[in-house]
């Protein structure tokens, strides 16, 4: 399946956000090119919700321009979320409707065909185990059930980009891998990916360029190379690096406090 897509996945131009007089996003640039999963990466309170927030157009930016699929967020907002998948980190659910139910409620609001509505859903359905569920209440499912509903309904949409939001909490193995497997078959198929997720592993694993956020600036941004080169740690994994990067050095006193306590 070949993905419609337009120029650049996401362009971030001098963004900025405020919240009263702090300054949550601070003059953040980023671009996500198509065929790229992107890792969003910074320790709490960095402002990488508030960013995914502003993309999905339910937050408004105080300053900088944002281009999603080739359209302009504050000119062409319903372009921008039509041509965007997004999975936040905590979803909002319609408890009292079937799996189907809210399936067919997702799909009528970016407009797919019934086509691709067939084509899509009893495939990723039966990948996520979840085909035998559909038309149960989703008040019944448990938390990775709903989880695994939530990625049906963003990949049956196949649109260019999608911005999810730590993908990964409450699901099994099983499906964390399946999961990564459809990330990485969107982007090969030419579609882009901005994963927010404090589980370096996977960022490691999947993504082609990484930012990391602190204190509402970027940090770094750039390959596993570029970061290993900014953290002076040529041969080491994703999570020493990051730490490197972003923690204090009282990281380690505490690291050696625990190591010494009997
Ligand atoms: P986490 O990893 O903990 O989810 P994050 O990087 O997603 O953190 P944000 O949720 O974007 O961080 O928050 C960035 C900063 O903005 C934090 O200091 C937070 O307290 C503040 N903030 C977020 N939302 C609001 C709000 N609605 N009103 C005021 N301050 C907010």
């Amino acid at each position: 399946m070949k993905l419609n897509t337009q120029n650049t996945g996401i362009v971030i131009k001098n963004l900025t956000k405020k919240y009263g007089e702090y300054i949550a996003v601070d003059d953040i640039s980023i671009k996500v090119n198509h065929g790229e999963i992107f890792g969003f990466l910074g320790p709490n309170g960095a402002g990488k919700t508030t960013t995914i927030k502003i993309l999905a157009g339910l937050l408004k930016p105080d300053q900088g321009e944002i281009i999603i699929n080739g359209h302009d967020i504050e000119k062409d907002p319903m372009k921008c979320k039509l041509t965007t998948g997004h999975i936040p980190d905590r979803p909002f659910i319609y408890e009292k409707l079937t799996g189907n139910e809210f399936l067919r409620f997702i799909a009528s609001l970016y407009n797919i065909s019934a086509k691709i509505f067939n084509k899509n859903v009893d495939y990723l359905l039966s990948l996520f185990d979840l085909l035998e569920w559909k038309d149960h209440l989703i008040e019944s499912y448990s938390h990775g059930m709903r989880q695994k509903l939530i990625m049906t309904s963003v990949f049956m949409l196949e649109t260019p980009t999608i911005i999810v939001d730590e993908p990964m909490v409450g699901l099994d193995p099983k499906s964390a891998k399946i999961v990564k497997e459809l990330f990485k078959k969107h982007a090969s198929n030419g579609g882009s990916i901005f994963l927010s997720t404090h589980s370096l592993e996977i960022a490691e694993e999947l993504c082609d360029e990484i930012a990391i956020i602190l204190n509402g600036k970027i940090r770094t941004i750039g390959n596993m190379d570029d970061l290993r080169k900014e953290a002076h740690l040529q041969s080491s994994d994703l999570e020493e690096v990051f730490l490197e990067l972003t923690a204090s050095e009282d990281l380690k006193d505490v690291i050696q406090v625990l190591k010494n306590k009997t």
